[in-house]
């Protein structure tokens, strides 16, 4: 049914028309009239906000992007900056493996380029935890390459702007090659911006409000009354429940017992409370010999699983042998988020509230 005659130039100009008019303002982004007006974008900010963007939302981002910034203003000072404070303030974010790719990036960025990010997405790509998407993003916002940037948003709009009913996740080479014949030679880093603000604005995946869509004259899946049911998706299965153990441990003068995670997997390089695998059916696994005391079950979901995680917590004395972390250097916020989860359960029964 769809139509390969859609006018690509025509889509992008009323695309960048209207971003001129409406761009959203974000902390790390130079607006359409700053960049009439000269001001580059900081390739830095630019690579920092798009990989903390990877499957988290502008809202969570922000005071994240403000503190990073704050904290480590350009390449050379994040490079420089240490494993385990990254790791703290990146906490509650999600998918650690970016925060131990982004030390990574950043330092490679320090040593192999002189400080200076390379200027092409091929050269991006050789860089630790950059992919095609912000590769892409990059070379075009902070480069104005000709690259196009396909995410979730791009992919649904292009699917209802030219009504490509195949389900993804086979329709997307499709939806690449129609995505790029939508890219302009002449600012594409704001198309491609136009693109992220249309789908998180007006395009967006339940009901989008195709009565203020700039692109609305241009829109097979409108015309054809069925914008809301692309892009068609294949089912996914349900996702499976893993358990597993955490165990909260509290020693007499208030530190506490906590472990950093194996840099690789799950929370990898995390702070956290130890515990058992997570399974079908794991064994108990306490830390050491105390009288624990089970408070109750944490719920968390990851991409490709649930877990139900039971929390059993313990006061030891002093002579416990552990490795404790004196309460001083102990700071909640610095946990990702399932054991801060853990912690809030225990943390009245162990007297730190
Ligand atoms: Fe999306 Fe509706 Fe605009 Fe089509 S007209 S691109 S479905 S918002």
């Amino acid at each position: 049914m769809r139509d390969e005659g859609t006018n690509g130039a025509a889509i992008s100009d009323e695309l960048l028309k209207w971003y001129d008019a409406h761009a959203r303002i974000l902390p790390w982004r130079v607006g359409p009239a700053d960049r009439v007006a000269g001001v580059l974008p900081d390739p830095y900010r630019v690579w920092l906000s798009e990989v903390m963007l990877q499957q988290t939302t502008v809202a969570a981002v922000k005071g994240y992007y403000e503190r990073f910034t704050s904290l480590w203003p350009d390449v050379a000072a994040l490079a420089a900056a240490e494993d385990g404070a990254v790791m703290a303030e990146w906490a509650g974010l999600g998918y650690y493996a970016r925060a131990r790719n982004l030390l990574a990036c950043a330092r490679a960025v320090a040593a192999d380029h002189s400080g200076t990010f390379p200027d092409d997405a091929e050269a991006l790509r050789r860089l630790p935890g950059i992919g095609p998407y912000t590769a892409a993003a990059i070379a075009s916002i902070a480069f104005d390459r000709r690259e196009t940037v396909v995410d979730g948003n791009v992919e649904r709009i292009i699917s209802r702007l030219f009504r490509v009913e195949t389900p993804l996740p086979v329709a997307k080479p499709e939806l690449t090659r129609l995505a790029k014949s939508l890219t302009p030679d002449l600012r594409s880093g704001d198309h491609a911006q136009a693109m992220m603000d249309l789908g998180a604005t007006i395009c967006t995946p339940r009901s989008p409000a195709c009565g203020i869509c700039p692109v609305i004259a241009h829109c097979q899946a409108h015309a054809a009354g069925m914008a809301a049911d692309l892009p068609a998706k294949i089912k996914k299965k349900a996702k499976p429940v893993r358990h597993g153990f955490a165990y909260v441990v509290r020693r007499a003068d208030g530190a506490w017992l906590l472990e950093r995670r194996p840099a690789k997997g799950l929370l990898g390089g995390t702070l956290g409370w130890p515990g058992s695998e997570w399974g079908d059916d794991p064994t108990p696994s306490p830390p050491l010999d105390a009288d624990w005391t089970e408070l109750g079950e944490v719920r968390h979901t990851f991409t490709h699983f649930h877990l139900r995680l039971r929390i059993f917590a313990a006061s030891v004395d002093q002579f416990a042998p552990a490795d404790f972390t004196p309460a001083a250097d102990f700071n909640p916020s610095h946990l990702p988020t399932l054991m801060r989860k853990a912690y809030s359960v225990a943390s009245d029964t162990l007297g730190a509230n």
